[in-house]
């Protein structure tokens, strides 16, 4: 059986960054995918152009049991690190808002850097290679499609639940559980949210129709674009709360952030513009119509008593929504929820029980904002492990 110092499991970000590590250390590695091609998460990510960091990027971004677990791993292997890596291999890159690093040549780049990295660390690949079954005696053996393989390291980097299309599967969370390793419950993350079938019947027609709004769920806010689908909800602001939502609550929206609605009504009383109108100068038009459609009669500014006014601002300030669902894990950009923190070092990424067996990625429950925090969590948590690997 051909042995190896560590194996490791899915050829993502996370797995690819492992095994450049792991190699860099002179350690023998072999790294196995189900998939033809290396990283098809990543080269979709960002729409293709890849949002492989944050500049701005703490705990505070993440959704965890334990939300400081990926404190030490991102300050071991820092934002600046990758892109030190990335200047390395003159890849050239631009920051969008909030601190989100977009590759200027897109996924593709970062995906044959991290190849290059990989061959100059002499790591073997099985690509096309069905896992069987994985055990451990003295060492790990990996069962597969091909031959069967063994190490003194397993590394599990096979992702979350996530768009299954990219080749996401649970052989992460079985694994786990095979070792009895807890994993918490997991849910579709950062996902396009459902409308109610009363919702959809008044904001039909908006699709495509995109603006700036605060959407909230209870104590977590967001302030961003949302955009109307012909389903439900998505855009940045949406997907972010989404992680947040719960279902059968309500989330709130603020359709007009940092406008005085109500005192622009008061300065324009005496106006006989129609409601519908007068909304349109400040939103979307088709969105003022729906509104109007769906929740106010529209008439002539002059004919709204004070308390109306107060009424129509409180409900475009904090318009409740509640959605059906989401989009499921289709259409999700990462999964909430994984192998349990608890059960991890965070300086190594190593299982307490098991010796020799790690967890990195997304498999792992942590889980990022939008804005590049996933994928620095898969490279921090990638380089973390590769780093240790014994
Ligand atoms: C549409 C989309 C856009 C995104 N955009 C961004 C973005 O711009 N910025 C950002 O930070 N994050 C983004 N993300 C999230 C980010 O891509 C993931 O968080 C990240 O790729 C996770 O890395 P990973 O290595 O843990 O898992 P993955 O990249 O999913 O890699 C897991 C690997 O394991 C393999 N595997 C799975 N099951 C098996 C099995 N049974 N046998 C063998 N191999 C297996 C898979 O084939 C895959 O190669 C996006 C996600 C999506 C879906």
């Amino acid at each position: 059986m051909k042995t190896y110092d560590a194996i490791i499991i899915g050829a993502g970000a996370a797995g690819l960054m492992c095994a450049v590590e792991a190699g860099k250390r002179n350690r023998s590695v072999l790294l196995i995918d189900h998939s033809a091609s290396i990283a098809k998460k990543l080269a979709i990510s960002g729409g293709g152009r890849c949002n492989f960091t944050n500049r701005f990027i703490s705990s505070e971004n993440f959704i965890s049991g334990d939300p400081r677990f990926c404190e030490t791993a991102i300050e071991g292997f820092t934002p600046d690190d990758f892109i030190s890596l990335l200047k390395k291999h003159r890849i050239k890159f631009h920051e969008k808002s909030l601190g989100q690093l977009f590759c200027d040549g897109g996924s593709a780049q970062i995906i044959s850097m991290l190849a290059v990295e990989c061959r100059r660390a002499n790591i073997e690949f099985a690509l096309n290679c069905d896992i069987l079954e994985v055990s451990k005696n003295e060492r790990f053996e990996v069962a597969t499609s091909r031959e069967n393989f063994a190490a003194n390291s397993l590394v599990v980097a096979t992702g979350g639940l996530s768009f299954p299309k990219t080749g996401a599967s649970d052989l992460g969370h079985r694994i786990a559980k095979r070792f009895g390793i807890g994993v918490t419950p997991t849910k579709p993350a950062l996902v396009p949210l459902l409308f109610g079938a009363g919702d959809r019947a008044i904001f039909a027609g908006l699709s495509g129709v995109s603006l700036p709004a605060v959407v909230s769920f209870g104590e977590q806010r967001f302030q961003d674009n949302i955009l109307f689908t012909h389903k439900g909800l998505s855009g940045p602001a949406a997907l972010q709360i989404s992680s947040y939502w719960e279902k059968g609550a309500p989330i709130s929206i603020d359709f007009l952030p940092e406008i005085d609605l109500l005192g622009l009504f008061t300065k324009n009383q005496s106006r006989k513009i129609e409601l519908k109108n007068f909304l349109a100068t400040l939103m979307p038009k088709s969105l003022a119509e729906a509104l109007c459609r769906g929740f106010f009669e529209s008439r002539r500014l002059t004919q709204y008593p004070p308390r109306e006014f107060r009424r129509i601002s409180e409900k475009l300030h904090s318009f409740e929504l509640l959605p059906y669902g989401t989009e499921g894990f289709a259409r999700a950009e990462v999964t909430l929820g994984g192998v349990d923190t608890a059960e991890l070092s965070p300086k190594t990424m190593e299982s307490k029980r098991v010796k020799g067996l790690y967890f990195v990625g997304e498999v792992v429950d942590v889980t990022g904002w939008l804005g590049g925090y996933n994928l620095q969590w898969a490279w921090s948590s990638g380089a973390t492990a590769g780093r240790s690997i014994g």
